[in-house]
């Protein structure tokens, strides 16, 4: 990478969306979010990306990154707008590729608003949903469009889209992409490109396969590097909760009602701990809701809408699940258990205390999570405050009342029935109270005896699989703490 430029948090807030020379279409769109000046990573994209020029974005959700593609994508896509009825005139243009729906998603409302004002039309296509309403679409005619790989060649290969007239690629969370096992996938689709094209790729972390797949499809690519928001912003308070190992619940309970939590995206290393950690608090009359890999679509987009309409206090998400979600600037974030990978850690807490706002990020572990958090002491490089619990009186999940992992019998789920997001790395579960001084447990919610059984719809989708084997969670700490390793 010839040339690079970085930035601090700050920005240059000087600059103003007005300086870009951006369509006045796309200005009114700005106008209508109520955006007037551009984040650090927009401010120093767009002027590049207008010019035509490949780049490589350190940066992750939160930092605003998806505008400053889509609205340089617009601005260069406008001289091709028409109202025409024709399909043919109005070929697929540029094409963002994300790793998961969900950031598909939201990546396509972005683009939507910003093209509002404009004749252009864009869609989404992803797994998981019936091909048909996402063909006649695409059979219309649209300028751009937002995909996960798999679907996309599907499409493809249905002879719904053709990608010969691409004249801009983003690959969006490039690092996640190849995390998930995309890179075969990512390798056709950019076959079915034309030569010549703009190419700019997005990714929060930049291991060696990174530097890699950058070099082998992006041009003399002007590097960009935001600081983000983690471990390393003081406004994020962090405290540890040392608890019983079945009190776990309990404390998460009662951290949500001392300190009357709305909006607090709560971790589970499990999809199975995720989905009974919401019944259990729903149980408890807080509203909660769960969002994985195993919950279909429309139970995702509900759950998230929801979530962001502030009908339910508390979402309670895998990291896969959570992993691109545009939930900014939340007040508090839960770990329900330490992250598997430190690096999670970061993600998971750089949730919170975005944009100067400050946040909390409240941690329980029992004795057998020490070694994790070793890691990610050493990781972030301090000490996390250990805090104590007042006013918590523990028993309630402890004494069997709505918790419900073993029947009244202490059945327990068979580990095979158990779903794991993100593989088998250490075998964490949901634990009920144990041995001969266990109280008896009273009553039993007969939803926790079932079997766990994922959704159908979502189980087959390859945008959510995250394929162990090819699973790379070594990440750099630099990049993981918003900057490049030195190049
Ligand atoms: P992103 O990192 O692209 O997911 O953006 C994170 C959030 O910041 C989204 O909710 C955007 O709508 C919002 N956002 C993006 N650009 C700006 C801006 N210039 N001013 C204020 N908010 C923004």
């Amino acid at each position: 990478m010839s040339e690079s430029t970085t930035n601090d948090a700050g920005g240059a807030p000087t600059v103003r969306f007005a300086d870009f020379g951006l369509a006045p279409e796309i200005q009114r769109a700005l106008s209508d979010q109520g955006y007037v000046h551009p984040t650090p990573i927009q401010a120093q994209a767009i002027p590049v990306v207008l010019a035509g020029r490949d780049v490589m974005g350190a940066a992750q959700t939160g930092t605003g990154k998806t505008a400053s593609f889509s609205l340089p994508i617009i601005q260069n896509l406008l001289p091709h707008a028409n109202t025409s009825m024709s399909p043919a005139r109005h070929a697929v243009r540029a094409l963002v590729l994300t790793p998961t729906r969900e950031l598909a998603i939201q990546v396509a409302e972005n683009v939507k608003a910003y093209a509002q004002h404009t004749p252009l039309r864009s869609t989404v296509v992803f797994g998981g949903m019936d091909m048909k309403p996402q063909t006649e679409i695409l059979r219309k005619g649209v300028e751009i469009v937002i995909a996960t790989p798999g679907r996309l060649l599907d499409h493809v290969e249905q002879k719904n889209i053709s990608l010969a007239q691409v004249q801009m690629l983003v690959m969006d969370e490039a690092d996640r992409m190849l995390d998930m096992g995309f890179l075969p996938d990512l390798q056709r689709i950019i076959n079915l490109l034309p030569k010549k094209r703009q190419n700019l790729m997005f990714s929060a972390t930049f291991s060696p396969e990174i530097k890699k797949l950058a070099a082998s499809f992006l041009t003399d690519p002007l590097t960009i590097e935001v600081a983000r928001s983690n471990a390393t912003n003081t406004s994020i308070t962090q405290v540890l909760y040392k608890v019983a190992e079945e009190q776990k619940r309990d404390v998460v309970e009662h951290l949500i009602r001392s300190r009357d939590l709305k909006q607090v995206l709560v971790f589970s290393n499990t999809k199975i701990g995720a989905s009974r950690l919401a019944r259990y608090l729903e149980q408890a009359g807080i509203k909660a809701s769960a969002i994985h890999g195993d919950k279909t679509q429309q139970e995702r987009i509900a759950a998230l809408d929801a979530f962001k309409k502030g009908d339910i206090d508390v979402l309670v998400a895998t990291d896969v699940a959570a992993r691109g979600l545009d939930i900014t600037d939340l007040p508090c974030v839960i770990n329900y258990d330490l992250p598997y990978n430190a690096e999670d850690y970061v993600h998971r807490i750089g949730r919170t205390g975005r944009a100067g706002a400050t946040g909390d990020a409240l941690s329980v572990y029992s004795d057998k999570d020490e070694r994790l958090l070793v890691d990610i002491e050493k990781l972030i490089k301090q000490t996390i405050t250990r805090g104590e619990l007042s006013g918590f009186a523990p028993g309630r999940s402890g004494s069997g009342e709505r918790t419900g992992d073993r029947g009244s019998s202490g059945r327990r789920q068979s580990d095979s029935s158990r779903s794991f997001e993100r593989g088998d790395r250490g075998e964490r579960s949901e634990r009920g109270p144990r041995g001969p001084g266990a109280p008896r447990r009273e009553k039993v919610d007969p939803w926790f005896l079932k079997p766990y059984e994922p959704a159908a719809a979502s189980r087959k989708d390859p945008a959510e699989a995250v394929p162990v084997a090819q699973a790379k969670p070594k990440q750099k700490l630099a990049a993981l703490l918003g900057g490049l390793p030195k190049q």
